[in-house]
């Protein structure tokens, strides 16, 4: 079968992970994850990245979209070690450099240090290339108009592709400052939450403002999103990454996956970090996507797990299925259930894989993961 492709993930947070225990609030959370990230060492950070990478691989896992949170002043898992391990691993990626800052004082530095990781290490953009670079806005209600407004001009320049996490939180609507989440996560990086009131009520029409809602850009989440809002996706081709289990976690819902189907907004599946996570694993995701919402065709959810993520990756028609032409990448499911008639196989598949059914995984034509036999 094509490669699974896992379009939003954070390996650089595998090392918090696995999540155990009862689920969080999201702001919490988030602040308790930015304080334990700090604590790790700069050996266990590595360790963690390599290990995800192999945890998507052994899942049958061809190509991720990945958040780098490169940090200012810089993170101790830069560009090069990133590079280096993404190399090694084989896999096919996108990672996204991400840039985040509410002060507006902060906002020439911090697009001066993007600028000039762009021009060292993202010179190139040939989808053929095996790892690629892009810019993740973080999200809009962290972002200051005065960072966006270069960080978008760069992406036009460059022709990068976006990532944003989008209507994750309640909070991003209209004056966030009256909601004490949003208070609480102000408050922890010094911001004034008063600094988001001229904000228009959609977080979408203030990334449209700074012409950052392209064919390229990449929307995570989704979960409060409108009708009006999942139109705007559907007409420009804006690809949402679906991350249920996260979800599930910090936020106990799920967003309008029928609504997203039905006004065709392309759709692709994430597991986000191992930090709220219990896996790397696309077939848990979409175990969990099919059992909340046992009524949508698993072909679509196979399709958004394969072809859909390609196509919001910018890989349409290069990856994410099998065809002439394509790059190949595929993965060897052993599957625990009789494929005599591909009648019901995608239900059987997303009901009944688990990891250990995956016994190889191909990229570029070279064998990259092969399972280990266990009696
Ligand atoms: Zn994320």
């Amino acid at each position: 079968m094509p490669g699974l492709i896992n379009a939003h993930t954070h390996m650089d947070l595998t090392a918090l992970g696995p999540l155990d225990g009862p689920p969080r609030r999201f702001v919490p959370w988030l602040l308790d994850l930015i304080h334990r990230r700090s604590l790790l060492s700069p050996r266990v950070r590595s360790a963690g990245f390599q290990s995800g990478l192999h945890r998507a691989l052994a899942s049958g896992t061809t190509c991720i979209g990945d958040i780098a949170s490169l940090g200012f002043p810089p993170s101790s898992l830069e560009i090069p070690a990133r590079r280096s391990f993404l190399a090694r691993s084989g896999l096919r990626t996108l990672t996204f450099f991400e840039v985040l800052g509410l002060d507006p004082s902060q906002a020439r530095e911090r697009a001066s240090a993007l600028d000039s990781r762009v021009r060292k290490h993202a010179p190139g953009v040939s989808r053929l290339r095996r790892l690629r670079f892009g810019i993740s806005i973080h999200a809009p209600y962290s972002v200051s108009d005065d960072l966006a407004h270069p960080v978008a001009r760069l992406a036009r320049r460059r022709s990068l592709p976006l990532a944003v996490h989008l209507l994750e939180t309640a909070f991003e609507r209209s004056r966030p400052r009256h909601r004490s989440a949003f208070r609480e996560y102000c408050a922890a990086f010094g911001w004034n939450p008063a600094w988001l009131d001229d904000r228009p009520s959609s977080p979408l029409e203030w990334l449209d403002r700074h012409h950052l809602l392209t064919p390229d850009t990449l929307a995570i989440h989704g979960i409060h999103m409108n009708q009006r809002e999942i139109s705007v996706l559907a007409r420009r081709k804006i690809s949402l990454v679906l991350c249920p289990r996260s979800n599930l976690y910090l936020h106990g819902k799920l967003p309008p996956v029928h609504n997203f189907i039905s006004r065709g907004v392309p759709l692709a599946v994430g597991t986000d970090s191992l930090a709220g996570n219990s896996s790397l694993s696309l077939w848990d995701e979409l175990r969990a996507i099919h059992e909340r919402f046992p009524e949508i065709p698993p072909s679509i959810l196979f399709h958004a797990a394969t072809a859909g993520g390609a196509a919001a990756l910018g890989l349409a028609g290069r990856a994410g299925v099998l065809h002439p032409g394509c790059r190949a990448d595929f993965t060897i499911v052993r599957p625990s259930f009789r494929v005599d008639t591909t009648r019901r196989l995608f239900y059987n598949l997303i009901r009944s894989t688990q990891d250990a059914n995956v016994q190889g995984v191909v990229i570029d034509g070279r064998l990259r993961y092969q399972r280990t036999f266990q009696p």
